[in-house]
């Protein structure tokens, strides 16, 4: 059995969902159990007509925005090539759902007033139209299939917006619900992003969260794996953006894709993991545009055999804060409080490094944040600077930083040498260096004007000679 998750683009149109509908048809010896998101910009909407609604009256705005959303459905089921009876149903079942979502959102009107409940609630309509969509599809190529709604069998605690699941439970549930289908040939086409408290009241697992619905299902019903279909052909070596060479890597390590993520890079968030991670199953990242290609195995070994360097990864426009002093030096616990500080003032650190003279530390920081870090990291060491035991605290705006991300590079000799001097021969200035004591990442600050040269140059000197991706 293998979970399939498509996002809002791939079920974007009708067009689009019928492609989706051909693709799972064509892995119907596979078992799929698919997992959709809401058609592309739906949830966007649906977010802002919540917002709308609390301001208590903008209600001819809202009504063109439901009619708006309830058109765009209802456009999509025109190309769907449905049976005239089949339509109808389909038809119907837009009308109830939108004319509930249509109460809602009236009542949130007359209380001028949105509860986390209430969001969720709003919210989860996307979901609740598309398995319809996508489901109506699939019995028009003549694949049987059933729309089902996750809350009755996903249960989450009730941190709404950004519930947890409660994965035992779910299991229960999800296999005396799904395994019966599965078994006389039947797919489900399950919401995404949403779930249920015990009380059977909606949540959301966060927006973007329709991975984590793949993952989930993919532990409850003990997949073999989870497929989530994008529209690349999985993980890249860069960004291709900037780095025209860079490749589709085609195995990796859960380690490996976490740190990426950590990074910025938008392979899969690390939460989205631990559920296939328990159970080893791994996450396939495929090209719903270009299908034939094997895309990105996220297994949790990886590519034992790998040496080196696995991917690159650029984050843009971010701020450095440099704390200067020889009187630092043998002083216990300076970079301890620069982090107590920076937690205090709810400053994520993003990179630290401190020179091994202990003259300086450098961090980096979410440029947003940069002079909120440098005014308290100022006050924080007020008394230091006033004995002269530190010289400054320094900002820096306009900095990138590079991640080079690879199991491979423990116990690999040389690799930040090929970097430095991949950089030195580009002419690219290193402002700072770290590497994570996991050696699983060396981290660099640049300026950011020179970022996509330093990105080019490094990719160049660690992938173009290998002509491999590892
Ligand atoms: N539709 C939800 C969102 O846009 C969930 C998802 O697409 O993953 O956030
Ligand atoms: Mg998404």
């Amino acid at each position: 059995m293998i979970v399939m998750k498509f996002g809002g683009t791939s079920v974007g149109s009708a067009e689009r969902i019928n492609d989706v509908a051909q693709l799972v048809k064509s892995y119907q010896n596979s078992k799929p159990v698919v997992v959709t998101s809401a058609m592309t910009q739906i949830t966007n909407q649906l977010e802002d007509m919540a917002r709308l609604a609390t301001t208590g009256n903008r209600k001819r705005v809202i009504a063109a925005k439901l009619a708006a959303l309830k058109s765009a459905h209802n456009q999509a089921i025109s190309g769907l090539g449905l049976e005239p009876s089949a339509e109808a149903a389909l038809r119907a079942i837009i009308d109830d759902k939108t004319a509930k979502l249509g109460n809602i959102l009236k009542s949130v009107t007359a209380l001028g007033e949105l509860t986390p409940r209430g969001r969720d609630l709003i919210l989860s309509f996307g979901e609740r139209l598309s398995i319809h969509l996508v489901a109506a599809a699939l019995n028009a190529q003549g694949v049987p299939a059933v729309a089902i709604n996750a809350t009755d069998f996903l249960v989450t605690d009730d941190n709404f917006n950004d519930a947890q699941p409660l994965l035992t439970l779910s299991k229960k549930r999800a296999q005396k619900l799904l395994l019966p289908l599965i078994e006389k040939g039947t797919v489900p086409v399950i919401t995404g992003f949403i779930g249920a408290t015990r009380d059977g009241v909606t949540t959301t697992l966060g927006r973007g969260g329709s991975d984590f619905s793949g993952t989930i299902l993919g532990y409850c019903l003990d997949a073999k794996e989870v497929w989530i279909w994008t529209d690349v052909d999985g993980v890249m070596t860069s960004d291709p953006r900037i780095v025209p060479a860079a490749r589709t890597i085609d195995k990796m390590s859960y380690e490996e894709a976490s740190e990426l993520s950590y990074f910025g890079a938008k392979v899969i968030h690390p939460r989205t993991m631990i559920p296939t991670a328990e159970l080893g199953i791994p996450i396939v990242i495929k090209n719903t545009m270009n299908p034939k290609h094997p895309g990105t195995h996220i297994t949790p070994s990886g590519d034992t055999a790998a040496k080196g360097a696995k991917a690159l990864t650029l984050m843009k426009d971010l701020a450095m804060i440099t704390i200067q002093g020889k009187g630092m030096r043998g002083v216990q616990g300076t970079a301890a409080r620069v982090f107590d500080t920076m937690a205090a003032a709810g400053v994520n650190v993003l990179f630290i490094s401190q020179a091994s003279s202990e003259n300086n530390i450098t961090i980096v920081v979410e440029k947003a944040a940069g002079h909120v870090a440098t005014r308290t990291l100022r006050q924080a060491f007020a008394t230091e600077v006033r004995a002269k035991r530190i010289d400054f605290v320094e900002y820096h705006g306009g900095v990138s930083l590079i991640a080079v991300v690879g199991t491979g590079m423990r116990q690999h000799v040389g690799m930040a040498g090929s970097i430095f001097s991949a950089l030195g021969n580009g002419n690219v200035n290193v402002i700072a260096i770290a590497q994570g004591s996991s050696e699983l990442n060396i981290t660099i600050v640049v300026e950011s004007k020179e970022d996509a040269k330093a990105l080019l140059c490094i990719h160049d000197a660690l992938y173009a000679a290998k002509g491999e991706n590892s």
